[in-house]
C-alpha cells in the first residue's frame, strides 16, 4: 500500500525493485534465521482502520483504550483524513509493544505492513477498483532472502492472509484518493466535525455502532434491513458502512451503495 506522503510514495518506489506478476523470489522468516525479530523495532508504521480493528481482536480493548495505548492519531498531509501511527515502546530498543521474546504477540492479527514484508504493495485508483505494484524491500539486515522457499505475489499474499487486508485497506486509500481530488476541483477541505467523525467511523466501529443505533445516518444510504443489522452487529460491515457513508456525506459519492432490496 501506497504511503500518505506523495514525496515519501515516490521514493519508496523508486528506491525499490519491480516484481512482475509471476515473477519469483526465494523467502523465508522463521526462529531458525539469524536475525529473528531483529525487524520489529524502530518502524514508521502505519494503521490502516482494518489494522486497527484486528489488531482489536487480539488486545480485547474498546477502541478508545486501543489508540490511546498503542497509536497516536494525526492528519494525512494536504487533506486531513485522520491516521494511526503505532507507538514503538519508549525504550533506547524502540520494541514494536507487540514483539515479546522476538516473537509476535499478536501474529493472528498483524498489521497489513507486517503481513506484506518483504514485500511492498503500492496503489493508485484505476476504473473498476485499484490497480497495484509489488515491489521486493531487500534490506541487508535480513537473512529471509537466504531461504530457500520460493514464492510469487499471488502465493505470498495468499500465505500471509492479505486479501481480506487488501480489499479494506484499498477502501482506505480509495478514499484519501478521493479526497484529495476533491479538494483539487472544489477547493474544498474536510472541515474539524468531518474530520472528527471519520475518526469515529474509521477507527471506532464499536463507538459508531452505539453512535448510529441512536441517529438516522443509515437513513441516508439505501440498505437492505439485513445490511442494517450486520452493520450494528459486525465491526468489519460497519467500517464499510463507514466507508460509504462518508464517500456520501464528503463527497457526495454514491457508486458503492448497495440497492434496497
Ligand atoms: S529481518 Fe527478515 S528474516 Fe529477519 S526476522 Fe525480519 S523479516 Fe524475518
Ligand atoms: S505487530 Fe508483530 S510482526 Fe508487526 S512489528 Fe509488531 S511484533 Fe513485529
Amino acid at each position: 500500500m501506497t504511503q500518505p506522503d506523495d514525496d515519501k510514495s515516490q521514493q519508496f518506489l523508486n528506491e525499490h525493485e519491480e516484481l512482475a506478476p509471476g515473477q519469483g523470489f526465494r523467502f523465508a522468516c522463521h526462529a531458525g534465521v539469524s536475525c529473528f525479530g531483529a525487524c520489529c523495532s524502530a518502524l514508521d508504521l502505519m494503521l490502516t482502520p482494518y489494522d486497527a480493528l484486528r489488531l482489536r481482536r487480539s488486545t480485547g480493548q474498546a477502541s478508545r483504550d486501543f489508540v490511546h495505548e498503542y497509536a497516536d492519531l494525526t492528519a494525512m498531509p494536504g487533506i486531513g483524513l485522520p491516521m494511526l501511527q503505532m507507538h514503538m515502546q519508549d525504550t533506547e530498543a524502540k520494541r514494536c509493544p507487540f514483539s515479546h521474546n522476538n516473537a509476535c504477540a499478536v501474529y493472528e492479527n498483524r498489521p497489513s505492513a507486517c503481513r506484506t514484508y518483504p514485500l511492498g504493495r503500492a496503489t493508485r485508483p484505476c476504473p473498476g477498483g485499484v490497480q497495484q505494484q509489488i515491489f521486493v524491500l531487500r534490506e541487508a539486515h535480513c537473512k529471509g532472502f537466504a531461504e530457500a522457499s520460493q514464492w510469487n505475489t499471488a502465493t505470498w499474499m495468499t500465505d500471509q492472509g492479505l486479501d481480506s487486508y487488501n480489499s479494506a485497506n484499498d477502501r482506505f486509500m480509495a478514499l484519501a484518493s478521493d479526497l484529495r481530488q476533491f479538494e483539487q476541483d472544489t477547493g474544498r477541505h474536510m472541515n474539524s466535525q468531518q474530520a472528527g467523525m471519520s475518526g469515529l467511523a474509521l477507527y471506532q466501529p464499536d463507538d459508531f455502532q452505539r453512535f448510529l443505533v441512536g441517529s438516522h445516518l443509515m437513513d441516508r444510504l439505501d440498505m437492505t434491513d439485513a445490511r442494517r443489522e450486520d452493520v450494528l452487529h459486525d465491526e468489519e460491515a460497519c467500517l464499510d458502512f463507514g466507508y460509504d457513508w462518508l464517500e456520501l456525506s464528503i463527497m457526495g459519492h454514491t457508486e458503492h451503495l448497495q440497492p434496497k432490496s
